[in-house]
């Protein structure tokens, strides 16, 4: 969890809900074994250029899966650490991953 790098090479160990503009995912680090929780996220913008978002929210145990499950897009940005790799095709350069830990609220 202390390099980005680390997003780079996953394998996707199971799949929660496969849909057009949502998708969820558990995921697994494949340098270091950790599991993440995985969304994609899709706004539906007016002209086309639809932001994007993909989520990673690293797992401890059975029961962190059990309850990232039951959230929506909206829950889940309500668990803490969790990784923010936002996109827009109109702002080439913020394609940055963004963490934000626990302490941010
Ligand atoms: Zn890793």
């Amino acid at each position: 969890m202390s390099n980005d790098l680390c997003l780079e090479q996953f394998a996707t160990l199971e799949s929660y809900s496969e849909e057009e503009h949502f998708c969820r995912q558990l995921r697994q680090c494949k340098s270091c074994g950790q599991l993440y929780f995985y969304e994609f996220y899709e706004t539906i913008g007016p002209d086309g250029n639809d932001p994007q978002y993909s989520t990673y929210v690293p797992i401890e145990s059975q029961e962190d899966i059990e309850a990232l499950k039951k959230t929506d897009h909206w829950g889940l940005l309500e668990f803490f650490p969790r990784l923010l790799t936002p996109k827009n095709p109109r702002s080439a350069g913020r394609d940055s991953i963004r963490y934000a830990p626990r302490t941010s609220r």
